[in-house]
């Protein structure tokens, strides 16, 4: 059976806690990276989701683009997001296990936006290890174990293997995109040949955006009747 760790970017909207809820009755763990000024707006359906048992990652305050800022504003950005998961964790009066952060875009700093990142090709660069060293320094950690071979070992953001490209049927870009069905999001998943793969645990990204609940639970569902495990 494929093994897979599921995280879900964005976070929170309207609809995290029913997600929140729909994982917990399926006893399916995944990390959820917040967006810092959603967070900000609605921090009580983040530390829901922390009494539930899912970690929280950073996926920064303002989501823009690390390639396009200045190493201090992105600093500033990435320790604003972290003071609001800080003060969940506080309230919910529980210890935060891990310090994780995923770049938006998965814009590492040098301005390579992939929509599906090939971790074969991802290279360290001078724009992209400064960023790499301050999350070293500040305890960030790359959370999942037995990565495909290509993954860079000294990265300590959250990487990716699999996107399901959900984010295209959201409320605000569904129609517009090549995507349009929950079919066609299935259909992504049977014909990606390198999930099938079982010698190394996959991470599927998905987003939690508003107007994507039920599909949202519709893939997640079908995954789990590929086969796939979801891993803690
Ligand atoms: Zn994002």
């Amino acid at each position: 059976m494929p093994k897979a760790y599921l995280t879900i970017d964005d976070s929170p909207t309207a609809e995290t806690e029913d997600l929140v809820d729909f994982l917990t009755a399926r006893g399916i763990p995944a990390i959820l990276f917040v967006r810092g000024e959603l967070l900000e707006k609605n921090p009580r359906a983040i530390e829901y989701a922390i009494q539930k048992g899912f970690i929280v990652g950073n996926h920064s305050y303002a989501h823009k683009p690390a390639g396009e800022m200045k190493y201090q504003d992105w600093v500033d950005d990435l320790e604003l997001c972290e003071s609001l998961i800080e003060a969940a964790y506080l309230n919910c009066n529980l210890p935060r296990p891990k310090k994780l952060y995923r770049f938006p875009y998965i814009d590492r700093g040098d301005g390579q936006k992939n929509e599906q990142i090939d971790m074969a090709t991802i290279k360290e660069n001078d724009q992209t290890l400064p960023l790499q060293e301050y999350l070293h320094k500040h305890g960030f950690e790359q959370p999942f174990e037995n990565m495909p071979s290509t993954c860079p070992n000294k990265a300590k953001d959250c990487l990716y293997t699999f996107t399901t490209r959900d984010w295209m049927l959201n409320n605000k870009h569904r129609g517009h995109h090549n995507i349009k069905t929950i079919d066609d999001l299935k259909a992504r998943v049977d014909a990606d040949k390198s999930l099938q793969e079982k010698t190394h645990n996959h991470v599927i990204i998905m987003h939690d955006q508003l107007g994507l609940f039920d599909i949202s639970c519709a893939l997640i569902d079908y995954l789990s009747e590929k086969g796939f495990i979801f891993q803690d």
